[in-house]
């Protein structure tokens, strides 16, 4: 409502980690999603597995290949995460 009160809701921060992840974001931006992570228990945890995520993904465009099965489950996770987001708005 008003500005001094203005949060971080969970959808931004979701749609957010990527770029913190990335380094993509400012700082004031940065702060922001670091402050609603610590805040929030379920986008910390959503945060986790796309550190997770990513760690995966850079070590298998190194050298080795990321199992099926491993990227089924990932891909899966990833819809899954993606529907309850949804669900939340
Ligand atoms: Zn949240």
């Amino acid at each position: 409502m008003s500005e001094e009160t203005a949060r971080t809701d969970c959808s931004e921060a979701l749609l957010r980690v990527y770029e913190f992840l990335d380094g993509e974001l400012g700082p004031e931006d940065c702060a922001k999603i670091q402050a609603h992570l610590d805040e929030c228990g379920p986008c910390l945890k959503q945060y986790d597995l796309d550190t997770t995520l990513k760690s995966l993904i850079k070590r298998s465009c190194g050298c080795e290949t990321a199992p099926d099965a491993l990227r089924m489950t990932i891909m899966s996770r990833i819809s899954m995460t993606v529907i309850s987001v949804e669900g939340q708005a």
